[in-house]
């Protein structure tokens, strides 16, 4: 191929050829498909025979530009490959760009796989970033090859009750959740209060627990409020065993955000 660069200190020339007594190139060259010049064949040693498989780089300005338009083109692609990536995690379109920017959440993150499997209680009110926060996590997460689910736990709760008595069985759905390398619960506390929820989701943060791995929670709710908000049903002791594991997983974080405003 005419322009090709890669590692032309291996390829044979022509002329080591005739020294070292191989067989030569059959046909005399390749025009460059950019300026005309005529590229001397380059050949790679293959069963004690110098296959004639490439041509000399040409080193002119349109075989440049070529070569660096098909990067371009490259990165163009695995940025949108990491995009699918992060949606399919559940990073929002909004957020696809947000970068953690709160101190023990970077802290968090560079400790992060060093400490047991700890996880991280982030909560503020409505308006102090929780979401942003969540989604640049992800970010992260996704770019150092964890699989992520980031979710609101209404969300899950209707993805697992969706999936009862379908192909896909409601197992599986729990799955998904318990044993992703990272979960990350957004908004926990605004899902509707039932004795089935509370008991999904203790079982899902249990087996999370069980299996020391990293749970991440946002939370208009304190871990006190949060618990009062999953027994409003009466649940009282599956609320408490709840918040019991989130406070030995998990780190916490209050978000004050009185400096900006991302929802
Ligand atoms: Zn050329």
């Amino acid at each position: 191929m005419p322009g090709e660069h890669g590692n032309e200190s291996h390829l044979i020339t022509p002329a080591d050829a005739v020294e070292r007594g191989m067989n030569g190139p059959k046909g005399e060259g390749a025009e460059c498909p950019w300026c005309g010049r005529v590229l001397e064949p380059r050949g790679v040693l293959l069963n004690g025979r110098v296959a004639w498989a490439a041509y000399e780089p040409c080193g002119c300005e349109g075989e440049a530009n070529a070569a660096k338009e098909a990067k371009a083109c490259e990165l163009k692609m695995r940025e949108r490959e990491k995009k699918v990536k992060l949606i399919r995690s559940g990073v929002k379109k909004r957020y696809l760009e947000a970068t953690v920017d709160t101190n023990e959440a970077q802290r968090y993150m560079e400790r992060f796989g060093s400490d047991d499997g700890r996880g991280l209680y982030i909560h503020g009110n409505v308006g102090t970033g929780k979401t942003y926060l969540a989604s640049a996590m992800a970010r992260m997460f996704v770019d150092a090859g964890y699989s992520v689910v980031l979710t609101t736990t209404l969300a899950m709760l209707e993805g697992i009750q969706d999936a009862y008595g379908k192909e896909t069985s409601s197992l599986d759905a729990v799955l998904r959740f318990a044993s992703s390398d990272v979960l990350i619960l957004d908004d926990f506390g605004k899902e509707s209060a039932s004795a089935w929820s509370a008991s999904m989701i203790f079982q899902i943060v249990n087996y999370r627990y069980e299996a020391m791995r990293p749970l991440i929670v946002t939370s208009q709710y304190d871990l006190a409020g949060l618990e009062k908000r999953i027994s409003r049903q009466g649940e009282h002791e599956r609320a408490r065993a709840v918040v019991s594991r989130l406070r030995q997983m998990c780190h916490t974080i209050e978000l004050s955000g009185n400096d900006r405003r991302r929802g």
